[in-house]
């Protein structure tokens, strides 16, 4: 019975903990490189979910793997689909510990999961729920990973052949759930090697975008040692007003963000930066603000997301007007930043990434929120 509980599952593990496995049960010497690229294989390519499918294996060895390890992931809390397509998960890491991962179709290729970082996070950015959340932790690489099992699991997104590894339903992802991906940098650096590697999930890292308040002095680690696309939570164009809304801004102000993104590596015409801009009514979506906006970017390789705002109840903010927005995007549009509205998904089951939150506080919450979007969804 105890060892049972203490079986660990290797879904999530890196290359080197998968030949400590290996060692650990036995495995001569000669053949751990082979038995580990066929267990990378069944775990990361195939998506294993039992020892029984390992067919290239030898029966033995898929026992005593099977006495002392699991395939399992970690379980599902709650799973939602809306009428887009748009799929939300929340996931249960432990007690009272849950996260949110996001599927949304019709990015990239195909579709992008919205993943998160961290349980919660420890900055209190004013618009966002995610950071009154009290309990935080960072997620472990496995925890990172999982989610990108979890998903691939529920979408039958396992390729069943090498033709169809080239049509997956995941094609991108984004750290734009819970948390902020930087201060747990190392964790997320673990995490895209394993979903980059070519031989198993194989997302390429030009398809994996880490999405940041403005952790200054991480910024330039994260491109150098993961080559991921950045995207900044930009939502202020001085910084009166970002010192309110990205409280981290009083630390890293403006111009030192801007700075780190006109140095960040690899950013290009072709691997652009994206600045997230959050449409608070009154607050921040005024004319001047876009041509702001627009002069503070010159010279550097740019996207522009105009985020319309996700309300909650109890926030101190409602979302712009629709009109509003457009006449915003439009003075971005002329600067030359093509469709810059990110368009609201997975509304009717609360799924706008970058806002994520604790299960008993969404039921309440979602109520509310059908009202309020009633009254504002453009027509
Ligand atoms: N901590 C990171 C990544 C997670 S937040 C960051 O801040 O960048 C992902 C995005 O969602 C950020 O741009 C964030 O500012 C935005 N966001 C948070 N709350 C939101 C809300 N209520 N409505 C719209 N966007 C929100
Ligand atoms: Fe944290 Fe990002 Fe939310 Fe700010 S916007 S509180 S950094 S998750």
């Amino acid at each position: 019975m105890t060892e049972m509980i203490n079986k660990t599952s290797l879904a999530g593990m890196s290359r080197e903990a998968l030949h400590d496995v290996l060692m650990g049960v036995d495995v001569p010497e000669k053949q751990v490189r082979m038995r580990l690229n066929q267990l990378w294989r069944w775990v990361y390519y195939s998506g294993a979910i039992d020892f029984a499918q390992m067919t290239d294996m030898a029966k033995p060895l898929r026992a005593t793997l099977e006495e002392r390890h699991t395939l399992s992931r970690p379980d599902l809390s709650e799973r939602q689909v809306s009428k887009d397509g748009t799929r939300k998960y929340l996931i249960k890491l432990g007690p009272g510990i849950e996260v949110e991962a996001v599927y949304i179709p019709g990015v990239g290729r195909s579709g992008a999961l919205c993943i998160s970082s961290q349980v919660g996070c420890t900055l209190n950015c004013t618009f966002c729920h995610t950071g009154t959340q009290a309990l935080v932790r960072n997620l472990t690489a496995a925890e990172i990973v999982t989610q990108i099992m979890i998903a691939r699991d529920d979408l039958d997104d396992w390729p069943k052949s090498p033709i169809d590894q080239e049509s997956r339903a995941i094609t991108n992802i984004v750290f734009m759930g819970m948390g902020e991906p930087l201060y747990n940098l190392e964790n997320v650096a673990a995490a895209m090697a394993i979903l980059s590697d070519g031989e198993g999930i194989a997302i390429s890292r030009r398809r994996i975008t880490v999405s940041t308040s403005g952790v200054v002095p991480k910024m330039h680690d994260l491109g150098a040692q993961t080559q991921a696309m950045l995207a900044i939570s930009l939502h202020a164009v001085n910084d009166e007003l970002r010192n309110e809304l990205v409280p981290i801004n009083k630390a890293y102000p403006l111009k030192d963000l801007l700075n780190a993104c006109r140095t960040y590596p690899g950013a290009s015409n072709a691997r652009r930066i994206t600045f997230e801009y959050v449409m608070l009514n009154g607050v921040n979506d005024s004319d001047a603000e876009a041509r702001e906006l627009v002069r503070l970017l010159k010279g550097i390789p740019a996207k522009i997301n105009l985020i319309p705002f996700n309300p909650w109840p109890g926030a101190p903010y409602e979302c712009s007007n629709w009109g509003r927005i457009e006449e915003f995007a439009q003075i971005v549009n002329k600067a030359g930043y093509a469709s810059p509205i990110r368009t609201p998904r997975g509304r009717d089951i609360d799924a706008a990434c970058g806002q994520l939150r604790s299960q008993s506080i969404k039921k309440r919450a979602s109520e509310r929120m059908k009202e309020r979007l009633a009254a504002q969804s453009p027509s």
